[in-house]
């Protein structure tokens, strides 16, 4: 199989995980023809594949043309990773307009030939069509190999499965619990579900498969990094914000109302991976519009 492994804007991560896939990284190479890879590899073209791995978020007309080439090239395209599958953290920068965060970086000097920027970042799926998704931050080793097992016998792996919480080793505490709390307030206490111990675990609505590696793991949080659950994208009624609060109000007995005024930061705490989930945008009780420039109108990055 011919097979393409290429970036939009990214951190690099996920890509960085083939490496870690060791003897099986050994093992795709020698099965599998990499034809395109700049990562890797000085290509200068990008030849029609059976496979391409994308991985990031296109960000402005160079991204954006490359995507159009892939799906043109590519038999079969998949979004690698939470910025590929969902936009990401990088999707936060949907809360502030293109030129304060251009000044917010590089001052007011006019940069000579650079491409233009996107309004809005959006998953890959926004742009073209996709054919199967990874998601992670970055997604483990596992799974990627996992995955393109599936991807190299001919299958597609589907977008649907469970939540965190299914996965987790964790039982539930006596109610009520204080919170809602924070592990930089509070320690989190080992083996109980930390949402009904009052701290903010986005578990019950981010898609399974890391095995609950935070919170059976690493007793913390859920931060929600393999992005929204199939029922959360799927429910429109189901908002991500009004979910947490509402669980959270049930484990401690603190009014919902009194819950969403503690959490002040609920762009980082709900939608850190997803803000540029359009889906999530057309909730029955606003979604991420409230957070989003020219919807919420926040604008300024400074
Ligand atoms: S999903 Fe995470 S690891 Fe992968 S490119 Fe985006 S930020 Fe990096
Ligand atoms: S700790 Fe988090 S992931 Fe585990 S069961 Fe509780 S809410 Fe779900
Ligand atoms: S528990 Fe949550 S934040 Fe941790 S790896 Fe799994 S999905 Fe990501």
């Amino acid at each position: 199989m011919q097979v393409a492994i290429l970036s939009l804007s990214s951190c690099l991560g996920c890509q960085m995980v083939f490496l870690n896939l060791e003897e099986y990284f050994y093992a795709f190479i020698g099965d599998n023809r990499i034809a395109y890879a700049p990562l890797l590899m000085d290509h200068r073209e990008m030849p029609n594949v059976d496979l391409a791995l994308v991985e990031g978020t296109a960000r402005n007309a160079g991204h954006f043309l490359k995507v159009r080439e892939v799906r043109e090239k590519a038999e079969r395209v998949v979004a690698l990773g939470t910025c590929a599958c969902f936009g990401g953290v990088q999707g936060l920068a949907n809360r502030f307009s293109e030129e304060s965060l251009l000044e917010g970086r590089f001052g007011t000097e006019t940069i000579e030939g650079a491409p233009q920027g996107v309004r809005r970042l959006l998953p890959l799926d926004s742009y073209i069509r996709v054919d199967a998704y990874l998601p992670g931050c970055p997604p483990s080793p596992e799974l990627l190999r996992d995955f393109l097992q599936l991807l190299l016998t001919g299958s597609t792996p589907v977008r649907e499965g469970s939540t965190v919480c299914a996965e987790c080793t964790v039982v539930s505490p006596q109610l009520p619990q204080p919170g809602p709390r924070r592990i930089t307030e509070a320690a989190p206490p080992t083996g109980i579900c930390l949402l009904d111990a009052g701290f903010l675990c986005m578990g019950p609505l981010t898609r399974d498969g890391c095995g609950a590696l935070c919170p059976s793991t690493m007793g913390v949080p859920c931060r929600g990094c393999r992005g929204p659950s199939s029922r959360v994208l799927t429910d429109p009624s189901l908002d991500m914000e009004e979910e947490t609060a509402r669980r959270i109000s049930r484990a401690t007995g603190t009014k919902r109302e009194d819950v969403k005024a503690a959490i002040k930061d609920p762009v980082h705490t709900h939608y850190l991976f997803t803000l540029a989930e359009p889906i999530l945008r057309r909730r029955r009780r606003g979604g991420t519009a409230p957070y989003l420039y020219r919807l919420g109108e926040r604008g300024s990055g400074r």
